[in-house]
């Protein structure tokens, strides 16, 4: 019934679960067990416990169900597992369908964190990882064996926002009978279309765009009902990866507005890459939803908008980059990203300053490089501030 309803509908009211009282906002059922009426339904319930049934909050729990659901229904999933966040939702769906000898072909610019899991843990387990270039169709089709068990990317890159090409990478994965995992956080759910584009599985950090208003910590895994419930729901309740019911309450309440916030945020970046183009203290824009990006048909038809980010290259290097960060009034210096407040970040010496600067280079975070997540405030404000801070450059 609630799948027929549109996308808006569904985000205020999809996965509702009332209470005894009929409470109009979701309750928060902080609670980690749940009683039983006698000993034979505890022992029924562990059995098989049945839709509204619920065992110990690290299975799942009436608030994160609410939060499950709703998320599966906007972004056309069978199902969700939600996690504690977006990194426990990244290393629960790698890890839970991988083991020992399986080959995993992913993309080379990933969040830190997901290349840590991927080169780092993965391989220490024994699973063969080959890294490609991403945006390089040839290099996937040259890494992806017979025996490739998954493929795994960001479907937009950090900070240098290059589209991976969902469909194309999928169509060469299902080939071998691989897996498609998509994290596609820097695509936001409004923009997301990965399942129906051939991706089974794909990863979210609620932290971002979900919350959307910087609170809390979270992340979610979609995909088939079998993969959720069969391979994520035993490696994530048994390793203790889940979402807090607080946590699922905020992203649940966050899920309500994500179409708002998004869609207005989006408008604003593209209005903040126009107003910047060609600023001759800046030797580039990229936005993804301005013509002027190399992938720009790629990004419309995949995502049919360009996503609340952006990245401008300063050519004075990092002592401009960081004196335009110092200069600005409204726009705060921090790291996370698809917030109500917009935020700047230099990648090079905080984000990625971790990587070798060949490794940098190879990714293009340049010291030049600024990475602007757009939030809801007024955009002429946004332009005014970036273009003050520009003059003090
Ligand atoms: C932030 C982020 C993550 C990790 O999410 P957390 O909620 O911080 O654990 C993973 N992937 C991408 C692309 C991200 O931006």
């Amino acid at each position: 019934m609630t799948r027929s309803r549109r996308t808006r509908t569904n985000l205020v009211h999809g996965g509702t679960r009332r209470s005894q009282y009929n409470e109009v906002s979701e309750a928060i059922f902080l609670t980690q067990g749940f009683v039983y009426d006698s000993a034979e339904d505890a022992e029924a319930r562990f059995i098989k416990a049945g839709d509204d049934e619920f065992i110990y909050a690290r299975y799942g729990n009436p608030t994160v169900r609410m939060f499950e659901e709703r998320i599966a229904l906007l972004e056309g999933a069978e199902d969700a597992f939600a996690t504690a966040s977006g990194m426990a939702a990244v290393n629960g769906a790698l890890t839970s369908m991988l083991q020992a000898g399986d080959h995993l072909v992913s993309a080379r610019a990933l969040f830190g964190s997901c290349l840590y899991i991927v080169d780092d843990i993965l391989t220490r387990f024994g699973v063969e990882v080959t890294l490609v270039d991403g945006t390089d169709l040839d290099q996937w089709r040259a890494a992806i064996r017979p025996d490739t068990k998954a493929v795994f990317f960001e479907s937009m890159s950090n900070p240098t926002l290059e589209i991976i090409d969902i469909a194309a990478v999928s169509e060469l994965a299902h080939a071998v009978g691989a897996l498609v995992v998509v994290d596609n956080v820097f695509a936001t759910p409004v923009y997301s279309r990965a399942l129906d584009l051939g991706a089974d599985v794909v990863i979210y950090s609620g932290t971002k765009h979900i919350d959307g208003q910087g609170r809390t910590l979270g992340g979610v895994i979609l995909g088939s009902k079998e993969y959720i419930r069969k391979t994520v729901e035993p490696y994530m309740k048994h390793t203790g990866g889940s979402m807090s019911p607080f946590t699922a309450w905020v992203m649940l309440k966050g899920l309500e507005t994500i179409d708002l916030r998004v869609r207005a945020q989006t408008q604003s970046a593209g209005a903040i890459a126009e107003a910047l183009q060609n600023h001759p203290k800046l030797a580039g824009v990229v936005y993804p939803g301005h013509a002027s990006h190399p992938q720009y048909d790629l990004v419309q038809s995949q995502m049919g908008a360009g996503g609340t980010m952006l990245a401008i290259e300063l050519k004075g290097g990092q002592e401009e980059s960081f004196r335009l960060l110092n200069a600005l009034e409204i726009i705060i210096i921090s790291n996370n990203l698809g917030d109500a407040k917009s935020i700047v970040t230099h990648p090079a010496t905080t984000t990625h300053q971790r990587l070798t600067e060949e490794q940098r280079a190879e990714l293009g975070i340049s010291r030049g490089l600024i990475r602007l997540s757009v939030g809801i405030e007024d955009p002429q404000d946004l332009i005014d501030d970036l273009l003050q801070a520009l003059e003090a450059v």
